[in-house]
């Protein structure tokens, strides 16, 4: 993050800066930035990061280390899945709305365990019976949605599912759409492979990612 102050970055400047600091994390060239006392030092008077990021709670997916990001850099929100609920909502809208970040990125990854059991249970017919029912009833319908396109391999569910909860927060939050309209915040959908370190994005809102993967 060479940035000095990520408030005035542009929702594509922040999205460009951290796919940077992820080609170096991928190329074995991290920089390991804002990770020293006087950034320690810094911080203490607030934050002010470039995005929000949602992702997988999976110990493969450590989000700061794959963007090449430190301390105060990015705001992480992190279910297994990842997942939407309230608790997720109410953090997302503390980043857009309060810290003013102008990016928002709902990041899955290949070989997802969440994906995987969502799967299982659509071909077996049978959820599980403790908490992870919960991560099946919120990634089904994603796998569900791109099945009804004749999707069928796991990377392609994955890539679909980091769409939907994009552009479920899309729907569901009224003033994070307005400011993606605006001009003021933009939302990717991306994906991270596990072997090669990169992330591919996959869709994005009011921000140009590259053409879509679905
Ligand atoms: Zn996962």
């Amino acid at each position: 993050m060479e940035t000095e102050n990520p408030s005035t970055l542009t929702p594509q400047q922040a999205w460009d800066q951290l796919i940077a600091g992820n080609r170096r994390f991928a190329s074995g060239t991290s920089s390991h930035p804002h990770l020293d006392e006087a950034r320690r030092s810094q911080l203490t008077g607030g934050q002010n990061p470039s995005a929000v990021i949602i992702a997988c709670s999976d110990s493969r997916v450590p989000v700061e280390l794959i963007f090449d990001a430190g301390l105060g850099d990015v705001f992480v929100v992190r279910t297994a899945g990842p997942i939407l609920g309230e608790s997720v909502m109410g953090s997302i809208s503390f980043a857009v709305n309060a810290l003013e970040v102008p990016l928002v990125i709902v990041l899955s990854h290949e070989s997802c365990g969440a994906v995987a059991a969502s799967v299982n249970a659509l071909e077996a017919g049978s959820i599980p019976d403790d908490h992870r029912r919960v991560l099946v009833e919120r990634v089904s319908p994603s796998i569900l949605m791109a099945r009804a396109e004749g999707k069928k391999e796991v990377f392609e569910f994955e890539r679909r599912h980091a769409a939907e909860v994009a552009s479920q927060l899309m729907q569901r939050m009224p003033r994070l759409r307005s400011k993606v309209t605006s001009g003021e915040v933009g939302v990717v959908a991306a994906r991270y492979l596990l072997e090669d370190g990169l992330v591919e994005a996959v869709a994005g809102h009011g921000i140009d990612v590259g053409p879509e993967l679905l």
